[in-house]
């Protein structure tokens, strides 16, 4: 089946689904409480985006629903304002809320950010409650207006559910656009590995705020929908905490980081205790057990246990087949095979520095407290050379790289990378400068795909924000089709070509380092930070990384490598510093290195010339 009529077919089968719903279920109280589903629904799709997106933990979706709700009751009912108006007041106000609460919680996560969400979400109820003049206070306010068309007034359960459904689909399309876009993966990244997100171009703090704003606008929709539709009436108390919790139940029963199973979760919760009130008492009860079951079973919700089927794998697959990225995986390959493969030859040496120094570090100190890890360093890295830094465990030398790429603050010295000051500077700043950097620890994004992984290492070299990413703009589709290419480039340098679509956290350790190397590179560096690229490696593989290592050198990469394999170290280097507790305690050739008796005494030992 070709491109445009698959693409052709979900929107078919949603207009059907969306003209015949009404006809079927003519009950107006059903009709209400799939209303209400769809409101809780478009909250859940933004709790997604802050919690199954980027991460992090949020119990106050029910303060930004509240938010949106009150906004746009406020406004039609006092000031006059369109209720099609309030659609626009209700998402800005939930999301400049949303931006109020990203704020503080910056430097929070886990547990103590979502005791922060609770107490932003009791000041909201506070707020409703006490701000009389405002909100009316615990009367709540009444009659709120439905919208109009024209002459018509899109007030009975049937029309209004029309509004909803329209609502929920283009949210869901925009949040679903949003998760294959340079945004989407910005915050995903961030999810995964907040560290390496940072160090590969992201700027976290914005992208955290984003989520926070986002995610609140679309609770500020659901409360919008809340508000105008139903009972047109609206209190402080169904925007309490408890509600927070069960937007979060909702939202993990139906599968975290998944949009479709946020409205599964959402209706779900908002329909079965309808349908179970034939049990009277007990219905509460079974309801409970019933969730708590399907968390058991279901760690990753019904959107994890359904993506997992059979059918659903072979659905994917058959639906993929003709996507732009895997066309574009399966042009890179064909045109590799008719050229007969691209891997170079291994290449002794033929890069050769400039003699121009890149990157200078001067008095460079780092203390945690009494300890002084790094203690006055200074060195300078020359562009094209593959210059060593080595030391005993401990000596101080991840520290240093964790400074250069702006993982810590130095506590004194300076850091200039090309003549610009980076020292204390953040980690995206510092890679859009032109450095990147692998981990001593690998630090995927392990969870997304190889491909996904190096894309996001391009970030700084693409520009999709927002809007353009969910609107799937023109602009983004080249820009996505551009950096997908660069990413298949440097997926086919390191060999891992043909593991495009493999989840980054099921490759084999060796893989695992060439991928983290993959992603570093696609940023275009100048100078490439390596932290132990070969601990863990095999022989076969070493002797690949050294041929791999010179490739880099030879496409004008500068390298500062710290490894603890000498014989790899002696081999590729043009200039070794070393460390001893914190202090350089010598530089030079690899020649002179190994003749230094300060060093064979600190770290290399007496049998270095076998080493
Ligand atoms: P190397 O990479 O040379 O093995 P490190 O730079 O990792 O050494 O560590 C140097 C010293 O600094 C060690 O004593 C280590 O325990 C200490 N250190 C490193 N990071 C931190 C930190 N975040 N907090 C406290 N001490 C640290
Ligand atoms: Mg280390």
């Amino acid at each position: 089946m070709n491109t445009r009529i698959k693409s052709l077919l979900v929107p078919a089968v949603l207009v059907v689904v969306v003209l015949l719903l009404p006809r079927f279920i003519t009950s107006s109280y059903w009709l209400n409480l799939i209303n209400l589903a769809i409101s809780f629904s478009i909250a859940c799709l933004g709790l997604n985006i802050v919690l199954g997106y980027t991460g992090q933990l949020s119990l106050a979706q029910a303060a930004f629903w509240g938010v949106g709700a009150y906004t746009s009751a406020i406004l039609t009912t006092q000031l006059g304002l369109p209720v099609w108006a309030g659609i626009f007041a209700a998402f800005f106000v939930a999301a400049l809320c949303g931006v109020l609460l990203g704020i503080p919680t910056l430097k929070l996560s886990g547990h103590y950010l979502a005791m922060a969400t609770i107490g932003f979400g009791i000041i909201v109820q506070l707020i409703l409650v006490n701000e009389i003049w405002l909100t009316n206070g615990s009367d709540g306010i009444t009659k709120i207006p439905s919208p109009w068309i024209g002459s018509f007034e899109l007030k009975d359960p049937a029309t209004f559910f029309y509004v909803a459904a329209v609502s929920l689909i283009l949210l869901t399309w925009g949040a679903i656009h949003l998760k294959n876009s340079r945004v989407g993966r910005a915050f995903m990244a961030i999810r995964e590995n907040e560290m390496a997100a940072g160090t590969t171009g992201v700027d976290t703090t914005y992208y955290k705020i984003m989520a926070f704003a986002l995610s609140a606008g679309y609770a500020g929709v659901g409360g919008w929908l809340f508000a105008h539709g139903g009972s047109h009436y609206i209190s402080p108390d169904t925007f309490s905490f408890d509600q927070s919790v069960i937007l979060l139940v909702m939202t993990v029963l139906g599968g975290n980081g998944s949009a479709i199973g946020s409205i599964v979760g959402g209706t779900l919760l908002t329909l079965l205790p309808e349908v179970l009130r034939f049990l009277k008492d007990s219905y509460m009860m079974v309801y409970a057990a019933g969730i708590v079951l399907i968390m058991i079973f279901m760690p990753r919700g019904i959107a994890g246990l359904v993506s997992n089927m059979p059918i659903s794998l072979r659905l994917r697959t058959w639906w993929n087949a003709d996507s732009v990225a895997t066309l574009q995986v399966a042009a890179t390959a064909s045109s590799r095979e008719n050229s007969g493969g691209s891997q170079k030859a291994f290449t002794p040496r033929d890069c050769s520095g400039s003699g121009e120094v890149l990157l200078t570090v001067k008095g460079l100190a780092k203390h945690f407290g009494g300890l002084k890890a790094v203690d006055g360093v200074d060195m300078a890295v020359r562009r094209g050379e593959i210059q060593a830094l080595i030391g005993p465990n401990g000596s101080g030398k991840t520290t240093i790289l964790n400074m250069l790429s702006g993982l810590y603050v130095p506590t004194a010295g300076e850091i200039s990378l090309g003549g610009a000051a980076i020292a204390g500077k953040k980690p995206h700043i510092i890679t859009s400068l032109g450095m990147a950097r692998t981990f001593q620890n690998i630090r995927l994004f392990g969870e997304l795909t190889v491909l996904e992984n190096v894309l996001i290492g391009r970030h700084c070299h693409s520009r999709a924000g927002l809007f353009t990413s969910i609107l799937r703009l023109p602009s983004q589709k080249a820009e996505e089709a551009a950096i997908r290419a660069k990413a298949l480039e440097m997926l086919e340098f390191v060999g891992l070509n043909g593991k495009e679509f493999a989840q980054a956290n099921s490759l084999p350790y060796g893989q695992q380092r060439l991928l983290e190397l993959a992603r570093a590179l696609a940023s275009d560096p100048q100078l490439l930070l390596l932290d132990e690229p070969a601990a863990g490696l095999n022989a076969a593989e070493t002797e690949a990384l050294v041929g791999l290592l010179f490739q880099i050198c030879t496409r004008g990469v500068t390298i500062l490598l710290v490894e603890h394999d000498m014989n790899l170290v002696m081999n590729v280097s043009d200039h070794i510093t070393v460390l001893n507790f914190g202090k350089k305690i010598a530089e030079g050739s690899a020649e002179e290195i190994e003749k230094n008796q300060e060093v064979i005494d600190a770290y290399l030992g007496t049998e270095v010339g076998n080493a």
